[in-house]
């Protein structure tokens, strides 16, 4: 649960400001694979994986307004300048040095430009963001080079049932009347909000989004229907997810966490669900509480015990937020970060969700 601070991005050096900036726990060299100005003021960019960035800010001088660019390791084929439209003058792709790429975005001269608060994040091992500047409605339109599709680095697991149909089975699990519920999985965290960051560098918001979306499968495959607040690495807030669920009448809400113990203590481990109020939110947290501790044995039970987290005390329904282990934990930790743990958690927390509204009827 415990949100993962930023880092924070730059140095002051003289005029210039050199950007210190996330990297990501891997190795090896890369280069830019796509980038975007966005009209919001968002600059996205895609790298192949383990890349270093460096950025730097510099204010304008006699020849150039206000600039920021980005160097990446690796040489442009073609270097080239585009132009820009509304505060931004141009943006130019190139070769400073050998075996470097340079991004450089300037600014209109008249432009003055604050980058103190910037922050450039490492959304996952390819994709990064950083927000430049609020420009005002309509006054820049987005320029882009490169593809984003494949941009989510997430594991694909498009069928998630090749090893839980080997492993367990569903028609083990209770059957509730079809079509008649609906649930709402909140997988807790996303985008630049990675959440706890464990042992070798485990996720909390990509362990608990494998785990939403297995939950949501088994869900929809026993007849409940289901809506994951987030499905990708998104950052939302949690004013929309709870929105979310009591807009479109939710039974129930269930938000996943993973823990993460302060000063990263490798021997604490286990898990717990909270509920806020009413007998039905403490029903649907002893069910899934019950079934998490049954699949991850040696796992302390910290119990069922009454949160006030935001979503589930703003949600209408019955809700709950489950927490499957601390990535931050030698046990939980090594745990959560195989596929087959993960899915054996989803189907926990589904059948204690598929219990509670078997009881509920
Ligand atoms: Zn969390």
């Amino acid at each position: 649960m415990r949100k993962n601070n930023f880092i924070k991005l730059f140095k002051l050096a003289s005029l210039l400001f050199v950007f210190n900036v996330f990297n990501l726990p891997v190795k090896s060299s890369s280069a830019l694979a796509a980038w975007a100005l966005k009209s919001d003021g968002v600059l996205e960019l895609k790298t192949k994986s383990d890349a270093k960035l460096k950025a730097y800010f510099q204010k304008a001088n006699k020849s150039y307004g206000d600039r920021f660019w980005i160097d990446f390791k690796g040489e442009l084929s073609n270097p080239r300048t585009i132009k820009g439209n509304g505060p931004i003058k141009e943006i130019r792709l190139g070769k400073p040095v050998q075996g470097l790429t340079r991004l450089v975005i300037e600014f209109e001269s008249n432009k003055k430009i604050n980058p103190h608060n910037w922050k450039l994040i490492g959304i996952d091992k390819n994709n990064w963001r950083i927000k430049l500047a609020a420009f005002p409605k309509n006054d820049f339109q987005t320029i882009s080079e490169g593809n984003f599709s494949s941009s989510n680095n997430l594991k694909k697991r498009s069928d998630y049932f090749v090893n839980l149909k080997n492993n367990i089975a569903l028609a083990n699990l209770p059957n509730v009347k079809k079509n008649k519920f609906y649930v709402v999985i909140d997988p807790g965290h996303g985008g630049p909000d990675s959440g706890a960051i464990g042992i070798g560098g485990l996720r909390e918001t990509d362990v608990v989004l494998d785990v939403s979306k297995i939950v949501t499968n088994i869900l929809n495959k026993k007849g409940v229907k289901v809506k994951m607040t987030r499905t990708n690495e998104i950052d939302l807030d949690l004013g929309p997810r709870v929105s979310m669920a009591n807009n479109t009448k939710a039974d129930i809400f269930v938000s996943i966490h993973a823990n993460a113990s302060v000063g990263k203590k490798r021997n604490i481990n286990g898990l717990e669900t909270f509920y806020y109020s009413g007998w039905k939110g403490r029903l649907l947290a002893e069910k899934i509480q019950k079934q998490i501790i049954k699949v991850s044995p040696g796992s302390p039970d910290r119990g069922v015990r009454r949160g006030s987290y935001f979503v589930i005390k703003q949600t209408n329904m019955p809700a709950v937020l489950v927490e499957i282990g601390f990535v931050t934990g030698k046990l939980d930790g090594s745990r959560l970060s195989k596929d087959m743990h993960r899915e054996r958690v989803a189907y926990a927390i589904a059948r204690g969700i598929l219990e509670y509204l078997e009881r509920i009827g």
